[in-house]
């Protein structure tokens, strides 16, 4: 069966040799397997005529018949264009052509019906389609309705008539042969319950849809698929770990109770309360948890990280949490001691800069289990550093630790692996999270605490520097604190430290009454660490820097972003650059500064910050704009190896498809139930991977 789906594309009629090497070369398509799978990327509605008057521009190209009322010819030279005015009695559009027009105008005439196909544009309250196809209308295109699939293809194979129809043609041929081949791939429960086609119509009719309806049931059973064996994937992974790595279990709360009723600083948030309960019941069972923890910048992510500490200590455990940078450990360390002390827990901090005796304290103290949390930078990591009993490791900021960083700190329990609470600040929306952290748990902050103030963002053009600086002037003035960054890529090193140091040298010729602190990633770490200390202490009112500041600082105090250049950075960048002000008391502003030039993403960058501080809703936003890929890096993107799923547009598919999975799991942990075979098999082919034909499914 499988060798048929292997068969050479150049076996296929139709094809032959050079088309085959072409077809290789040029799309990767190399069997008959490649071919079916190369699916349409969209169709041409072509099932009916549209009046001009139901037109609006969110519409794909689309169908209108109508008559040539009005022509003209705009414009001189090489910028000229031919508009013709088309109307159907119900309203006009206009047909754009800026190429051709010797040859197209003359065949245009008045007094006859044309059938145009294209898409529609508003400018003000007009419509156009610019180079629509166009054809008079004969009986034959009047009873003729279809969606016409459309293919990509490339430049090349275009010249050598293998354009989107031409592959259109080669899957008919195809299918008439492949159609009764393709097997099933999932089981008749699954297919009775949801409705599903047959996968052999589903493939059929996403290349030769009969209508608009079955068409989108053919989509979407495909799509389920692809997630349905993603996730079944993710959920075994899981499955096993939980199986093979027990857990301490960490079930007492007096100290917790005591905490709670006599030193809780503040009320917690629902959302709080309800990771917290999440955490504990992992704590109780027995399993070892891995758990990621979301939750935007400021949402309070330090308690909740100090109640789960409590939970283990209880218990006797111990709690290591490791931050990205001294400054951030620092910070991490401060919040908790703050707790800690309060009810009497033993905290200590341990960076590359700690100090021989202090470091073998901490040591002695680990070990004898005196010490109960400690704070520290990947020098926890040493071996020398060992626990009398490591129940709960927490990580700041994972997207900086490998996984062979991470399965160090497990080694630290040789009884237990500890129980790993990631926490990350970078929310992403719930489609990636479900597919590139599938197997771990996710805990998310969906709320900030009552009472905060919301983070003002404006955007300022470059020309109004004098209006800028005369705000930056009022609120140092009233003691706050003001951060400016520039943009510091790679690729254009030089030039950016180059108009790094320019506006530091403008910023200080135009507050010279102010100190002002630079930092950024080219100086050394202890100049570095000096002048933020400068600023976290309030020596100095403007921190001119770069990027180096992004990750978790935390100076209540600073209550002005400003971003220079904000056009060059990403969505995920401005959103936590601005996370760094609005923890004070004090009304907090984020100014955007750009040029006038703007290309339309930056300003929907732009526009998304402005209109929003929601974390979620901006990682929506920039996964539209970016794709999933290259917003989680290449690395992961090998997990999300969805040819007709998309991330971005089908939430729905995704959940519907993990439940049936975990449905198939809990069942039939085996896939031993003569129904499941064919998910057996299924992942079988996958695994071979050989086979291009396993992508199929
Ligand atoms: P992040 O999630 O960014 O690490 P933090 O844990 O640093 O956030 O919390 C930000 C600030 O909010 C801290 O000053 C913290 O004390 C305060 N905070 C946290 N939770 C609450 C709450 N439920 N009510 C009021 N303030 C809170
Ligand atoms: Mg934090």
């Amino acid at each position: 069966m499988s060798s048929f789906f292997n068969t050479p594309i150049e076996f296929l009629k139709g094809v032959g040799p050079q088309k085959a090497a072409l077809l290789n070369k040029e799309l990767n398509i190399f069997t008959y397997a490649d071919l079916l799978q190369h699916y349409p990327y969209r169709y041409e509605d072509r099932t009916k005529f549209y009046s001009i008057k139901e037109l609006n521009e969110h519409m794909p190209n689309v169908q209108v018949k109508g008559q040539i009322i009005g022509r003209e010819l705009v414009g001189q030279g090489r910028k000229q264009r031919l508009v013709i005015h088309l109307s159907d009695g119900t309203g006009s559009v206009e047909l754009v052509w800026f190429q051709g027009i010797k040859w197209i105008s003359p065949k245009l005439k008045s007094g006859v019906t044309y059938v145009v196909f294209g898409q529609p544009n508003r400018f003000g309250s007009k419509y156009t389609m610019a180079h629509p196809e166009i054809e008079v209308l004969t009986p034959a295109l009047q009873s003729n309705h279809f969606l016409q699939p459309v293919y990509s293809t490339t430049e090349t194979l275009r010249k050598k008539f293998l354009d989107s129809k031409a592959i259109f043609n080669l899957q008919k041929t195809l299918l008439k042969e492949a159609y009764n081949r393709i097997p099933e791939t999932l089981p008749q429960s699954i297919l009775q319950q949801y409705a599903f086609l047959t996968k052999k119509d589903a493939v059929a009719q996403v290349h030769v849809p009969r209508d608009a309806q079955v068409l989108q049931k053919a989509r979407f059973r495909m799509k389920f698929e692809e997630f349905f064996f993603m996730q079944l994937r993710l959920l075994m992974q899981k499955k096993i770990r939980l199986e093979k790595f027990r857990g301490q279990v960490l079930a007492k709360t007096d100290l917790l109770t005591e905490f709670y009723r006599l030193h809780l600083p503040f009320e917690l948030t629902e959302a709080q309360k309800k990771v917290t309960r999440e955490i504990f019941v992992d704590f109780k069972s027995g399993k070892q948890m891995n758990r990621l923890l979301q939750g935007d910048v400021g949402s309070g992510k330090t308690i909740v990280a100090f109640i789960a500490s409590l939970i283990a200590i209880d218990s006797g455990a111990q709690v290591a949490l490791m931050a990205p940078t001294q400054i951030l450990a620092g910070q991490h360390y401060e919040g908790l001691k703050e707790f800690a002390d309060k009810i009497g827990v033993s905290i200590a901090l341990l960076t590359g800069s700690s100090k021989t005796k202090a470091r073998r304290k901490i040591h002695e103290n680990l070990l004898s289990g005196e010490l109960q949390i400690l704070v520290g930078t990947h020098a926890l990591l040493e071996d020398v550093v060992q626990f009398k009993n490591l129940g709960l490791a927490i990580v700041d900021e994972q997207h900086r630790y490998g996984v062979a960083q991470r399965a160090r700190l497990w080694k630290k329990n040789e009884t237990f692996i500890p129980h790993v609470l990631i926490m990350t600040a970078t929310p992403i929306p719930r489609t990636l999270s479900m597919s590139v952290y599938g197997d771990l748990d996710i805990s998310t902050i969906d709320e900030l605490p009552k009472g905060r103030k919301e983070i003002k963002t404006l955007h300022q053009y470059d020309a109004n520097r004098l209006k800028l600086n005369g705000f930056i002037k009022t609120e140092v003035a009233k003691g706050r604190q003001v951060y400016i960054v520039y943009p510091l890529i790679e690729e254009s090193e030089k030039l950016d430290l180059k108009d790094l140091m320019d506006g530091y040298e403008s910023v200080q010729r135009a507050f010279p009454e102010f100190p002002i602190s630079i930092v950024h990633g080219k100086m050394k770490a202890d100049a570095k660490d000096f002048e933020m200390a400068r600023f976290v202490k309030g020596e100095t009112k403007i921190m001119v820097a770069t990027t180096v500041i992004e990750v978790g600082v935390n100076v209540p105090n600073a209550s002005v972003m400003i971003i220079e250049n904000a056009e060059r950075f990403g969505l995920a960048q401005l959103h936590q650059l601005r996370g760094r002000v609005g923890r004070g008391a004090e009304q907090s502003y984020c100014v955007l500064v750009t040029s006038y030039k703007l290309s339309k993403e930056a300003k929907v960058r732009v526009d998304t910050m402005v209109r929003t501080t929601d974390g979620f809703e901006i990682a929506q936003v920039d996964m539209q704009l970016r794709g999933p890929g290259d917003m989680m890096g290449t690395q992961q993107s090998g997990q999300m190896d969805l040819i007709l799923g998309d991330l971005r547009e089908d939430e729905p598919i995704l959940s519907i498809s993990r439940q049936a999975a975990q449905k198939i799991i809990q069942e039939d942990p085996e896939l031993g139930h003569e129904g499941n075979q064919p998910i057996k098999l299924q992942i079988e082919n996958q695994k071979k991977k050989s086979v291009n034909w396993s992508r199929i499914s």
